[in-house]
């Protein structure tokens, strides 16, 4: 081990500094990289740890605009807010581009137990749902806990009735197939309604919507405890039938807008690190942890790095996407706009997974891998297991680029590497070939408590957790823009193009 006193501020050992410089030109602008890097790096941590930037910016959204739901008024004002975020922050080409969005904006709703009780039930239309017919439908319910049971009972246990998936919560993915889903099959038995316990661990008696696949019946989530209330009184053998009332608007596409902003790269502008949250939310709470927190974590990171003396090699791009929640317009929109530039993208960051403290990073390289066709669907080819066995090599590369920069991750405890999924406004992105990066958070964390319901205020979110955060993208997003090569190369293979923007407007 070298002594301190013998080690450069670079914290090379001198000795070795001075071999490094002997060796020639390439060799010593590999240290001057890493003494550049090194600098870049504690600037990044030093101003995300004092600062409180994001923090503020997060409150004025959520307590000025509040929730933002793609399409609405609310939305319109958070464009305008996020071009004057991005420009405080000192990012260039701040500019919008246009998203279409589908139309739903919630009416008056409610549900109630009609019999054997009279009670109000705790609800929440889920997004995109149809209205029920004006007055109503009242129907007696049937409670199922999984598809199957749905399944057995077929059309004779199902049709003319309203059903309510009260599962048993093992996580939000599998309680969240009942929310996208359940609607959608239970109609297809003849279901004239659908009630879905909310997608949460813990409730103290707080609904929570979220986005189902078209279904001509009306669907709405319960609260925990309104759910578990019809489920007792039915197990008990009492026959329990409710009242539901929607009325929804349903129309056409809406306009509505990705707000974008960039770090200019010193050395290959053209070559892009994609970093993003969504703008939108839904129509309750102040959509602060979805993804408000995401979009600011973003932002801050760019704003660190736009403040470094000397920019990284690669452009930093800040997009907020308008429409992650309803129908994915704002992925839409940027493929149409920046769908060409696709193999320029040396990797997409997103964080919109709340704002619990990160400990590493989720790296996602399906599409790298995977041959895919024109329409983005995975190929099947003679030998279906190159794609995996590719997949899980490239994943070592990146994994190994990692621990190669863990004197920057390591002091902020970020050395988590879980492949995954990095989020869905960049998934298409990543499935044509963009090496993919979110947010590592514990798997106890609160967020899906909050998330897309009535209680996702500022008031939960942590000014502290949010400056780690930031610190943590921040020098992950700059290790990557600043690196002399690309983590991993386009093509990785023989890929086919990726969509050519169509209509771009
Ligand atoms: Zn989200």
């Amino acid at each position: 081990m070298t002594p301190p006193s013998l080690r450069s501020p670079t914290g090379i050992p001198t000795a070795a500094l001075l071999l490094l410089l002997a060796a020639g030109p390439g060799v010593a602008s590999e240290a001057d990289d890493r003494a550049r890097q090194e600098a870049a790096v504690r600037q990044l941590v030093g101003e995300a740890t004092l600062s409180r930037w994001g923090y503020d910016k997060l409150r004025e959204l959520c307590d000025t605009i509040g929730h933002r739901l793609a399409g609405s008024p609310a939305m319109a004002r958070a464009v305008d807010w996020s071009e004057a975020a991005m420009r405080e922050a000192g990012l260039s080409n701040v500019h919008r581009e246009p998203a279409r969005v589908t139309d739903w904006t919630r009416g008056p709703e409610s549900a109630r137990i009609v019999s054997p009780i009279e009670k109000e039930l705790t609800m929440l239309g889920l997004g995109r749902s149809v209205s029920t017919p004006p007055g109503g439908i009242t129907a007696a319910v049937v409670v199922v806990r999984s598809f199957d049971e749905l399944n057995a009972l077929g059309t004779a246990g199902v049709a003319g009735r309203i059903v309510l998936f009260d599962y048993e919560w093992t996580g939000y993915s599998a309680a969240s197939e009942f929310r996208t889903n359940g609607a959608s099959k239970a109609a297809a038995l003849g279901a004239v309604a659908v009630l879905c316990r909310s997608a949460t661990g813990r409730s103290q008696d707080t609904p929570h919507t979220g986005r189902l696949v078209y279904a001509k019946t009306p669907a709405a989530a319960l609260s925990v405890e309104s759910a578990g209330l019809i489920r007792r009184l039915a197990a008990a053998g009492t026959p329990v039938t409710v009242h539901l009332a929607m009325d929804h608007h349903v129309g056409e596409k809406r306009d509505c807008h990705n707000v974008l902003g960039e770090v200019v790269g010193r050395e290959r502008p053209e070559e892009i690190v994609l970093v993003n949250g969504h703008l939108d939310s839904w129509d309750v709470g102040q959509g602060a942890q979805d993804d408000g927190i995401g979009c600011l974590i973003m932002l801050e990171a760019a704003r660190l790095i736009r403040n470094l003396p000397v920019p990284p090699r690669r452009t930093v791009r800040v997009v907020f996407f308008t429409d992650e929640e309803i129908s994915g317009g704002g992925t839409d929109s940027y493929l149409r706009h920046h769908g060409h530039e696709i193999p320029r993208h040396v990797a997409g960051f997103e964080s919109d997974a709340g704002g619990e403290v990160a400990t590493g990073l989720v790296v996602d390289v399906r599409g790298v891998a995977v041959l895919r066709d024109s329409l983005g669907t995975m190929v099947t080819t003679a030998d279906t297991l190159r794609p995996f066995v590719e997949a899980v090599a490239l994943r070592k590369q990146v994994q190994s680029a990692l621990a190669d920069w863990s004197w920057a991750l390591a002091p902020l405890g970020a050395t988590t590497f879980k492949p995954g999924g990095s989020g869905v406004d960049i998934d298409e992105l990543c499935k044509w070939g963009m090496l993919g990066f979110g947010l590592a958070h514990p798997t106890d964390t609160d967020y899906f408590d909050y998330h897309h319901s009535p209680a996702d205020t500022f008031d939960r979110v942590d000014a502290k957790k949010l400056a780690r955060n930031a610190a943590i993208a921040a020098v992950a997003i700059y290790l990557v823009a600043d690196a002399p090569d690309r983590l991993l190369p386009w093509p990785a293979r023989t890929e086919p193009p990726p969509p050519t923007p169509t209509g771009a407007r």
